[in-house]
């Protein structure tokens, strides 16, 4: 397999050597079009001041003075008019140079052989070791015509110059590829470590740690996996939790119904318990089917995207009716309700909001004593609508208030067990005012009384 890390340190290197190629090319390019005729033009200059210097004192020795400037650092060509030439300084590498060019310059002419030099791609003109490679200038030796060819010894004005820059390149080089080899491993190792991270996951396993910590895009992407990890395993754990509180919920009143069933086939029973008895089976069934519609409900409100059926209808009204319906419940409990429902239109789904009065009117009923009061509200605060219903009942303990809007959330379960409640019907309510884009909040004081208040957009 091609890993990531293989491919980086390939790729870097790759593209390293060829930018190093490129690099020289460019510069080639470059001492052609600008570095080539200014070095021709310096170097005329030195072959003139060479030619002026000897023949300002024409009586000395013609050989000891070319010599003498070949000790510094110049090869030259001193041919006379037959075409015989005398080498000073060292000898060049090439030394073809057409009988044309040499008499040209013997006939007074300059020849600019370095502006003019052509040569390969990869070979810098500069050090090509050649005669043609050279300044020729016309001198005068004892009175005859001379031609004087002049380049400066690279290897010698250079030599150490030129190593040194070959160690340079060869060292910037051969670092680099080691600090890739190095480099690549730490950005690689993170990735690593989240791929394995990805397939821990994918086993089930959530409790692994990721140890990055890096403020780049791939600490971005480590922090991010994690937070994506916890809410996986949040919901991992809440799915585990809803079934488990489900079969929980089906589990006792099975039980019982099959208990009290089992007991109804005995012979030796008075017809009151009978009665009793198939009175518990009713309630218990009633719960169960409470259950499963609630169940259905909440299923059907988590999976559409926009499961609202809105219309517009009178909030006073509707409060009004759920009150009616349960008139039999806070009459049977000797409860008195106090109203306060100016007529107010709102836009909203009539059937989901129907439920949430239901809910929280039978809560207030439900964890009441009897005798106790219920004060119901409605307040138009501009664009919203505020429905406040509000109980003197039991009260919610402090530490229960901040899950009573959870799933299968019950304050007391022992107190509960008498009641057909499952722990559902809040947070159904809180997902209907969620779906309008409202708030709920509830205050409560334990033994004084709960207020729930309802904030919902009028449109
Ligand atoms: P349930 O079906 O059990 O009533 P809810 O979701 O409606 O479930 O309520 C969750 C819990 O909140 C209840 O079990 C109850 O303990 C508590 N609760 C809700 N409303 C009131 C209230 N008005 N007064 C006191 N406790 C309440």
């Amino acid at each position: 397999m091609k890993t990531l890390y293989f491919r980086i340190v390939i790729q870097t290197i790759l593209i390293m050597v060829l930018a190093s190629v490129i690099a020289f090319l460019i510069s080639n390019v470059y001492y052609h079009k600008v570095q080539k005729h200014n070095n021709g033009e310096k170097i005329s200059k030195v072959a003139n001041e060479i030619v002026s210097l000897y023949e300002e004192n024409p009586d000395q020795d013609i050989d000891a003075y070319l010599n003498h400037i070949a000790g510094l650092h110049y090869q030259m060509y001193l041919f006379n008019e037959q075409g015989e030439g005398t080498l000073y300084g060292e000898p060049f590498r090439e030394t073809n140079l057409d009988r044309d060019t040499i008499s040209g310059v013997l006939n007074g002419n300059t020849y600019q052989g370095i502006a003019n030099y052509n040569n390969g791609l990869f070979i810098t003109g500069f050090f090509e070791d050649a005669l043609i490679n050279s300044i020729g200038v016309p001198m005068t030796v004892n009175g005859e015509k001379h031609a004087l060819f002049v380049r400066p010894n690279i290897e010698l004005q250079f030599g150490e110059f030129r190593f040194f820059l070959a160690v340079l390149l060869v060292l910037t080089l051969l670092l680099s590829f080691l600090f890739v080899i190095i480099n690549t491993r730490f950005i690689v190792k993170p990735i690593t470590k989240l791929t394995e991270a990805t397939k821990r996951i994918a086993d089930g396993d959530y409790s692994s740690e990721l140890n990055v910590s890096r403020s780049d895009e791939i600490g971005d992407l480590a922090q991010h996996f994690s937070k994506m990890t916890q809410s996986i395993q949040r919901l991992d754990d809440m799915r585990q939790e809803f079934v488990s509180n489900v079969s929980h919920e089906i589990q006792s009143p099975l039980a019982s119904i099959q208990g009290f069933s089992q007991t109804l086939q005995s012979e030796e029973l008075t017809k009151e318990q009978r009665n009793q008895y198939l009175s518990i089976i009713e309630k218990e069934s009633r719960r169960m089917s409470s259950l499963s519609k609630q169940l259905l409900m909440l299923a059907s409100l988590d999976k559409v995207d926009d499961p609202l059926q809105r219309s517009k209808f009178d909030l006073a009204q509707q409060i009004r009716q759920v009150l009616f319906m349960l008139e039999w419940n806070w009459r049977e409990k000797d409860m008195v309700i106090e109203m306060d429902l100016p007529s107010t239109v709102i836009s909203a789904d009539e059937k989901l909001l129907n439920q949430v009065w239901t809910n929280l009117i039978t809560n207030s009923i439900k964890y009441s004593e009897s005798g106790s009061s219920i004060n119901i509200r409605i307040k138009s605060i501009g664009s919203t609508v505020e429905v406040m219903i509000a109980d003197t009942g039991i009260g919610i303990p402090e530490e229960d208030l901040p899950y009573i809007l959870d799933r299968f959330y019950k304050v007391d379960k022992v107190r509960n067990r008498s009641e057909t409640g499952s722990g559902l019907g809040l947070s159904i309510t809180k997902k209907t005012v969620d779906l309008h884009g409202g708030t709920i909040e509830v205050q409560s004081e334990l033994g004084k009384g709960t207020t729930f208040y309802i904030r919902l957009p009028l449109m």
